[in-house]
């Protein structure tokens, strides 16, 4: 998948500006990458289109890094779509709360309801009651039953003999009548949505007047999970989300078609088959995930690497001409800002690595600020010819930035400083000249 995404963001970067047709491009492979992710058709073009208005929007403010900045924007995006990452239950300040799972056969809602009951019990502190609904399969009381024992949470059941509903009204008293906190009702399910199903549903939701309706979304099911998602929240209007199976190497981008079409946010994130495999939601996580985009950023780096490696060249290059000015000057602030920190910059120029560590890169930022006004404050002429200023240049410099004569002294004898640099590099006299000019 990500391979192909790579390759566009190969070709976007470097190439200075964003244009229309380099997006389209990345757009493109972004589109392929989320359908093969199981997103959406339709949840693919929106998400696209939105992006790409975005992207537009932000050309020229940060035309620098184009390939960064499409991803930066999809990721963000993405985020944005996959919602917030701190849902919680909605716990009755008095009296019971309760909670009905509901989801197709297999995607893990009895295991979700053991998770989920544990958790409450160990981390809120809650007296939990899980209540065996589905009646359909035999081998589902079973199940539940383990799995409360295993995690000491009791598990109310009249048998596999009794209806769904008499057992779900029947588990309710009990839950009175043992001052329960929480219930958690673990339903039936079937392979498809069907009507009698989505029936009985409905009688239970009304019995139970449940304070969460949780769906469990598999986050190996496929484009599918659209149609089921919207059934479900039409017929039962469901509060949470819980995606399960994130063990597993799929992407989950039915997740991603799940969040667009119901508006309803992910509580809780199953990610094992043990009880206690049980996570918060991490929505940039998702969105990496979705992407595929662990190896993206990489990527994205190594192409952001090249681009200062082409500044670096052109830097060298002055070097062996042994010239260096006010100009050059501007464009070092330059890329010490573009990287964000002028400890970084040092880390990439052979033999300064281990003087970054003594550099504050605040004060830095301070003093390039105040650089950058005495530099703008001179002509074209002077920015190219240091030598040219006397004191009546140097004052009227000085005034024009707002400092004092003695700091536009201290900026001429840097470039001073780096012309002689820059003159013994020339002559070969510097050892690291053989490895720069190896870059
Ligand atoms: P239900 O039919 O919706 O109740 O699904 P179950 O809870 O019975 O889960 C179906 C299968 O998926 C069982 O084998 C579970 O052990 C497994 N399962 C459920 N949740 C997870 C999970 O988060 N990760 C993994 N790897 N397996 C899970
Ligand atoms: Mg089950």
């Amino acid at each position: 998948l990500s391979e192909r995404l790579n390759k566009a963001i190969k070709n976007i970067s470097g190439q200075g500006k964003l244009t229309e047709k380099n997006m389209n491009d990345m757009l493109k492979e972004v589109r392929m990458s989320l359908l093969e992710a199981d997103v959406n058709y339709n949840v693919v073009k929106e998400f696209v289109e939105n992006v790409k208005q975005k992207a537009l929007g932000q050309e020229v403010l940060d035309a620098l890094n184009p390939g960064q900045m499409v991803v930066k924007i999809v990721h963000d995006e993405l985020q944005s779509l996959l919602g917030e990452s701190d849902a919680k239950l909605h716990f009755k300040k008095h009296g019971i709360t309760n909670v009905m799972m509901v989801g197709l056969q297999g995607t893990g809602k009895t295991t979700a309801s053991a998770k989920i009951a544990r958790f409450a019990k160990e981390k809120l502190g809650k007296r939990v009651l899980l209540v065996a609904c589905d009646v359909v399969r035999p081998a589902a009381i079973e199940q539940l039953q383990t799995l409360g024992k295993n995690i000491d949470v009791e598990v109310f059941s009249l048998g596999a003999d009794v209806d769904a509903i008499t057992t779900a009204k029947q588990g309710l008293e009990y839950a009175k009548s043992r001052q329960k906190d929480l219930v958690i009702f673990d339903t039936a399910g079937r392979l498809h949505i069907d009507a009698d199903l989505m029936d009985e549903l409905k009688t239970m939701k009304d019995i139970v007047a449940p304070d969460d309706i949780l769906l469990t979304v598999d986050a190996m099911t496929g484009q599918d999970i659209v149609t089921v998602a919207r059934e479900f929240n039409e017929q039962l209007a469901i509060t949470g989300l819980v995606v399960t199976k994130m063990d597993g190497d799929a992407r989950g981008g039915g997740l991603l078609s799940v969040r667009s079409i119901t508006d309803v946010p992910v509580m809780f994130v199953s990610n094992g088959e043990k009880v206690d495999d049980l996570e918060e939601f991490h929505p940039d996580r998702m969105a990496d995930r979705i992407l595929g985009m662990g190896d993206i950023m990489t990527l994205v780096e190594q192409a952001q690497d090249k681009i200062d490696m082409d500044v670096q060249k052109r830097a060298v290059q002055r070097m062996n001409e042994g010239v260096f000015t006010f100009n050059d000057m501007l464009d070092q602030f330059k890329q010490v800002k573009k990287m964000g920190s002028m400890q970084k910059m040092m880390n990439m120029i052979p033999g300064l690595g281990k003087l970054s560590g003594k550099i504050d890169d605040e004060q830095v930022n301070d003093g390039v600020k105040k650089s950058e006004a005495i530099i703008q404050s001179m002509t074209p002429y002077e920015r190219e010819h240091p030598q040219c200023l006397k004191a009546s240049r140097k004052s009227r410099i000085a005034k024009g930035a707002g400092v004092k004569v003695m700091e536009v002294n201290r900026l001429i004898s840097q470039v001073e400083q780096m012309q002689t640099l820059m003159k013994m590099m020339k002559s070969g006299s510097m050892p690291n000249m053989n490895m720069l000019q190896g870059m």
